[in-house]
C-alpha cells in the first residue's frame, strides 16, 4: 500500500537536436539521490518572444532527466518498469507522454519505426509483462488490449476491423458509459485478448496503421489526438472465486503547443491557451487534484480525463515523460512543458478524495424543491397544480386558440391566464399547425414538376461522373509528364556532367555513354526490385484502393514507382531488410544447432536404456553381482543429458528473443512502405492541386479537350508501336472524320479545333514514357466514346 500515497512521479526527456537546428542553452544537474534539476536561460537579448523584464533563468525539478544521448532501454528501465510491476500486482497505472509537436511522444510511447532498438515503451512493457506472467504459474491471467485514438471529443476504435474499410468518420463512436457505482465503461472499445507478446505486438502494429491511414493533410491526427493504449491483466489463484483486475495505459498525448491569442511577443508564456482544449480540461483536473481541499475534480468535462479517471489519482501509479524540444526556437514551448510537469508533481494520490458530488443526493434535493415551489405556487394561485392539464382544459383551450386563429380583426389576443404550461401548449399547437401548412405547400409545389426531369438528372449525373473521371486521368497525365520532364532532366545533367568530366580527364578514356550506364545500373538494379516488393503490399493497402476504385491507375503507379527511388524510406527498408536477412540466418544457424542437441539427447537417452537392458540380463545370468549400487556409466550419461539439456534451454531463449526480434523488424519494414505509400499519396494530391491552380485551363475548362488531337499530332514520330491502335483518331490522319468516333461524336471537339502552334503538353522526348502517357489517352478515348 506504501506506493499508493506516491505523488506523481514526472521525469523529462530531452530530444536530441536536428542538423538544422540550433542548441538552446540548457544545463542538466543530474542527482541519483534525490531530484535532478534542469535549467534553461533565456537570454535577454533574444528580441523575438521576450522582453526584457523577463527571467532569465527557469528552474525545474524532476524525478530524473534524459538527456539527448538517453536510450529507450533505459528510459524503459527506469520510467515503465516500475509502473508495469505495479500493474502486475494489481494496481491501475498510467505513463503518460506530454509536449509539444515533434518533441518526441511517440518515439517514446511507441518507438521509432527505423530500428529494433529505437522500439519504446509500449513494445518493451509487452515485452516484460509476458515474460513475467510466463514466469509466475501460482495464479492463471488473461490479458486483453485496446487502443483508443480522441480526435475532437470523439473516440475512435483503432483496433476495429472495419477500420480498414472505412475512414475514421464512418466507425461507431466510442462512448463513455457511467454505471450507478460510476465506474467507467466505453462503448464499443473493443478488448482484444492477446495471449503472448506477438499477438499483442500485432495489435498495436494495426492501431498504428490505422491511426496512420486515417490521417490526412486536413486530418493532423497525430497532432491533434490522443492515444490510449491499454493492458487489461486479469487474474485468479486457482480455485479462488474472486478476480484481480488492474490496467496499464500508456498515453501518447495531443501536441501541447499553445497559441498566442495576440501574438504579441511579451504575452506569450502567460496569455497563451491551448490548442487542445482537452489538454486544457486535463490541467484543470491535475490541479484540482493537487488541490488537498477540492472534493470536485471536473472529470467529466473532456472524454480523455473521464477515460483515465480512475488512473490520475487514486488507486494508481501515474508517471509523466514531459519531452522537451530543445533548440532556440523551442524555448518558450519548453518552459510551458516544464511548468505543466511542475504542477502534475505536486499531486499526492493519497491526499485526494477521489470523488465527485452523487448524482442521487443531488435528485433528492431537487425533489424537494419542486415540491416547495409547487406548494408556494398553489397558495398565491389558490389552485393546486399538477404537471399535466386535464382533458378538459385541454379542449378549453383548443376553443380559445381556434377562435383566435380565425379571428381577422388585428387587435383580438388570446388570452389564457398566467399558466406556463397553458402557454406552451399554445405555441406547440400553432408550431404544429405552421408545419403541416409548409409540408402541403411542398406537396402541391411537387404536383407541378414534370416526370420527365427525373429521367434528366440521371444522365446529368452519369455525365458529371465521367466528367470528373476525365479530369482525373488529365491531371494524371500532367503530372506524369512533369515528373517525366524532371527525370529526363536529371538524366541529362548527369550526361552532361559525364561529358564534361571526360572532355577534361585524360587518364579515363572509356566512351561517356558506357560511364553513364554504369552510374545508373545500381539505381535501376534496385528499383526492379524494390518494385516487386512493393506491387505485393499495394494489393492490402486500403486507403489506395479507396481512392482509386480498387486498383491504381497506371499513371498512379508509374509516379510511385519514380516517387519512391528518391524517398529516404526506401533506404530505411533496405537496411530493415539487410538485417533481417541476418537475423534469418543467425536463426536457422540456431535452429540446425538446436537439432543437433536434441538428437544428442535422444542419443544419449537411448544409450541409458541399452544400460539397463544389458545391466538386467547381467542380473538374470549371475543373480550375485550387486544390482543395487549405481551405475556409475548411467550416472556420467545423466549428467551429460543434463549439460545437453541447459545448453538447448540457453539456445531456445535466445530463439525466442531472435523470433521476437525477427517478427519486429517485419513489422517496422511494413510500417516503413505503408508510410512511403501514404507520403506519395499525399504529394499526389498535393500535385493535382498544384496542377489546377497553376494551368486551370488544362484541367478544368472544357477547352482541355481541344489539347489532345493537338497533342496526338505532335507526337507521333515518338512512338509508332504503341500508338498504331490509336492513329486513326488523329484529325491529322482521318481528315474528313469518318471513323473518328471522338471528333465526330463530341461537338465540343468537332467545332473547336485548336490552333496549331498552341501545344498544351510537351513530350519528354523519351519513347518509353511517351508510350506510357500515350496509354492514358487512349484511356481517355474510351471514357469520351461512351460519353458519346
Ligand atoms: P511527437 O510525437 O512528440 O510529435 P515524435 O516522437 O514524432 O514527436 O518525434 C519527432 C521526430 O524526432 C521523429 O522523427 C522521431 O523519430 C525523432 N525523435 C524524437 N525523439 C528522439 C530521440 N530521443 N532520439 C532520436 N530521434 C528522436
Ligand atoms: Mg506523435
Amino acid at each position: 500500500a506504501a506506493m499508493v500515497k506516491e505523488t506523481i512521479r514526472v521525469y523529462a526527456r530531452v530530444k536530441p537536436l536536428g542538423r538544422q537546428q540550433q542548441a538552446g542553452i540548457y544545463s542538466v544537474d543530474d542527482n541519483e539521490k534525490s531530484l535532478s534539476s534542469l535549467e534553461i536561460i533565456v537570454p535577454r537579448d533574444l528580441a523575438d518572444g521576450f522582453v526584457n523584464n523577463k527571467r532569465e533563468s527557469y528552474k525545474f525539478k524532476f524525478q530524473k532527466i534524459f538527456d539527448q544521448e538517453a536510450k529507450q532501454d533505459v528510459v524503459f528501465d527506469s520510467i515503465a518498469k516500475p509502473v508495469a510491476e505495479c500493474v502486475l500486482a494489481g494496481y491501475n497505472g498510467t505513463v503518460f507522454a506530454y509536449g509539444q509537436t515533434g518533441s518526441g511522444k511517440t518515439f517514446t510511447i511507441t518507438g521509432g519505426a527505423e530500428r529494433y532498438s529505437d522500439r519504446g515503451i509500449i513494445p518493451r512493457t509487452l515485452s516484460y509483462i509476458f515474460d513475467q506472467l510466463q514466469k509466475d504459474s501460482s495464479k492463471v491471467y488473461t490479458t486483453h488490449v485496446s487502443y483508443l485514438e480522441i480526435y475532437n471529443e470523439c473516440g475512435y476504435d483503432l483496433l476495429d476491423p472495419r477500420h480498414e474499410a472505412s475512414r475514421l468518420e464512418d466507425l461507431p463512436k466510442v462512448t463513455i458509459m457511467e454505471d450507478p457505482d460510476q465506474n467507467i465503461h466505453l462503448k464499443n472499445l473493443s478488448l482484444q485478448q492477446a495471449t503472448n507478446e506477438e499477438e499483442a505486438l500485432n495489435l498495436l502494429f494495426l492501431g498504428d496503421t490505422n491511426r496512420m491511414i486515417a490521417e490526412t493533410p486536413m486530418n493532423q491526427a497525430s497532432t491533434r489526438s490522443h492515444c490510449i493504449f491499454t493492458i487489461h491483466i486479469s487474474s485468479k489463484e486457482p480455485g479462488s472465486a474472486t478476480v484481480q483486475h488492474s490496467k496499464l495505459h500508456l498515453v501518447d498525448l495531443a501536441g501541447s503547443e499553445r497559441v498566442a491569442k495576440t501574438g504579441v511577443g511579451g504575452h506569450l508564456l502567460t496569455e497563451a491557451k491551448y490548442i487542445n482544449l482537452s489538454l486544457h480540461y486535463l490541467e484543470q483536473v491535475i490541479i484540482a487534484l493537487a488541490e488537498k481541499k477540492r472534493s470536485h475534480i471536473p472529470y467529466r468535462n473532456s472524454m480523455m480525463t473521464s477515460v483515465l479517471r480512475d488512473s490520475l489519482g487514486g488507486n494508481c501509479l501515474t508517471t509523466m515523460i514531459a519531452t522537451l524540444s530543445i533548440d532556440k526556437r523551442n524555448i518558450d514551448e519548453s518552459i510551458v512543458t516544464c511548468r505543466f510537469a511542475q504542477r502534475v508533481a505536486l499531486i499526492k494520490n493519497e491526499a485526494v478524495l477521489n470523488e465527485e458530488i452523487d448524482p442521487r443526493l443531488m435528485i433528492v434535493q431537487l425533489k424537494k424543491e419542486i415540491q416547495e415551489l409547487k406548494d408556494e405556487l398553489a397558495l398565491v394561485t389558490g389552485k393546486q397544480r399538477t404537471s399535466e392539464l386535464s382533458q378538459e382544459e385541454l379542449l378549453q383551450l383548443d376553443v380559445l386558440l381556434e377562435t383566435f386563429l380565425e379571428d381577422n380583426d388585428p387587435d383580438s389576443t388570446l388570452d389564457v391566464g398566467a399558466d406556463m404550461r397553458k402557454i406552451k401548449y399554445c405555441f406547440i399547437h400553432v408550431k404544429q399547425l405552421m408545419n403541416h401548412s409548409k409540408i402541403s405547400d411542398k406537396k402541391l409545389l411537387s404536383q407541378y414538376i414534370p416526370e420527365e426531369k427525373e429521367t434528366n438528372k440521371e444522365t446529368g449525373e452519369e455525365l458529371k461522373k465521367l466528367k470528373e473521371l476525365l479530369q482525373q486521368r488529365d491531371n494524371e497525365i500532367n503530372i506524369l509528364v512533369n515528373m517525366l520532364k524532371k527525370e529526363k532532366k536529371k538524366a541529362q545533367d548527369a550526361l552532361f556532367q559525364l561529358n564534361a568530366a571526360s572532355a577534361c580527364s585524360t587518364v579515363f578514356e572509356q566512351s561517356p555513354s558506357i560511364n553513364l550506364e554504369e552510374s545508373q545500373s545500381p539505381s535501376s538494379c534496385f528499383s526492379l526490385k524494390e518494385a516487386k516488393d512493393f506491387s505485393s503490399s499495394v494489393h492490402r493497402l486500403p486507403f489506395l484502393s479507396r481512392k482509386t476504385g480498387g486498383k491504381m491507375s497506371l499513371g498512379c503507379q508509374e509516379a510511385f514507382e519514380v516517387f519512391k527511388q528518391d524517398h529516404a524510406d526506401s533506404i530505411t527498408i533496405e537496411d530493415n531488410k539487410q538485417l533481417l536477412k541476418q537475423k534469418f540466418a543467425e536463426a536457422k544457424c540456431l535452429g540446425e544447432k538446436l537439432n543437433e542437441v536434441r538428437i544428442k539427447i535422444n542419443h544419449l537417452k537411448g544409450e541409458i536404456t541399452q544400460r539397463h537392458v544389458q545391466r538386467a540380463a547381467l542380473a538374470v545370468s549371475s543373480p550375485s553381482e550387486e544390482l543395487n549400487t549405481l551405475d556409475p556409466v548411467e550416472e556420467k550419461l545423466r549428467t551429460q543429458i543434463e549439460e545437453e539439456k541447459k545448453s538447448y534451454k540457453a539456445m531456445f531463449n535466445r530463439m525466442k528473443g531472435l523470433k521476437v526480434e525477427i517478427e519486429h523488424l517485419q513489422l517496422l519494414i511494413e510500417k516503413v512502405k505503408m508510410k512511403l505509400q501514404k507520403d506519395f499519396e499525399v504529394w499526389w494530391s498535393e500535385e493535382t492541386i498544384n496542377l489546377q491552380q497553376e494551368k486551370p485551363e488544362m484541367v478544368s475548362s472544357p477547352n482541355t479537350m481541344t489539347v489532345y488531337p493537338q497533342f496526338i499530332k505532335s507526337s507521333q514520330h515518338l512512338s509508332t508501336n504503341s500508338f498504331s491502335d490509336t492513329t486513326r483518331v488523329s484529325p491529322n490522319e482521318d481528315p474528313a472524320g469518318k471513323n473518328n468516333s471522338i471528333t465526330s461524336s463530341n461537338p465540343t471537339l468537332k467545332t473547336r479545333t485548336p490552333p496549331s502552334s498552341s501545344t498544351s503538353i510537351p513530350l519528354t522526348g523519351d519513347s518509353q514514357a511517351d508510350a506510357d502517357i500515350l496509354a492514358f489517352i487512349k484511356a481517355r478515348q474510351n471514357i469520351l466514346q461512351k460519353k458519346g
